[in-house]
């Protein structure tokens, strides 16, 4: 197991200012963060994986022990094979808590010595989600307040165009 070493999966569909706060948080507390897309077969999403990744390398360019990557099918797979033992998630109010805590545990019963760690939102973000920025940019409002600033146009041109 590589010591140091935290994985923050997610879709980051698109990546939005709440993601960024814990990506930073987490990157000043471990030595290495890998911030995995998963890639639903099932569910396309409204970016691309290839997408969701620039943009998250876009907006975390100043984070130099941050790197990015892809992943498909059980997370517990995807964290043996780099060798890492730490999951990073982040929690907004008590609505993401049950899903949390069943993920957690049922990883941790499949792969024992793999733990999750949350970290709580901050407060200016606690009501953040993409589905919220989806929503919002695809009906014409600004973006920009939600998502990192190396990124607001881009998102803001992608949604607009969406039907
Ligand atoms: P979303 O729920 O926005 O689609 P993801 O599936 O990409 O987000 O979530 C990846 C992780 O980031 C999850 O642990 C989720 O709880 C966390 N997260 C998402 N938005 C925020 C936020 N605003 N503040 C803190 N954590 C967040």
């Amino acid at each position: 197991m590589k010591q140091g070493l935290c994985v923050y999966p997610g879709s980051f569909d698109p990546v939005t200012n709440g993601h960024l706060d814990i990506i930073e948080r987490g990157a000043a507390i471990f030595p290495q963060v890998v911030v995995a897309v998963l890639h639903n077969p099932v569910k396309t999403g409204c970016f691309s994986i290839e997408q969701r990744l620039a943009m998250l390398k876009k907006a975390c360019a100043h984070l130099p022990n941050v790197s990015f990557d892809r992943f498909d099918g059980l997370l517990v797979n995807y964290m043996r094979s780099l060798g890492a033992g730490v999951v990073l998630r982040g929690l907004r109010a008590v609505t993401d808590f049950e899903s949390e805590v069943q993920m957690a545990q049922l990883n941790h019963q499949m792969s024992p010595d793999v733990e999750t760690l949350f970290l709580m939102t901050s407060p200016e973000h606690a009501y953040l989600s993409s589905s919220a920025v989806r929503e919002i940019g695809m009906f014409g409002g600004d973006v920009s307040p939600f998502v990192p600033l190396s990124i607001a146009q881009e998102v803001q041109a992608a949604l607009q165009t969406k039907p």
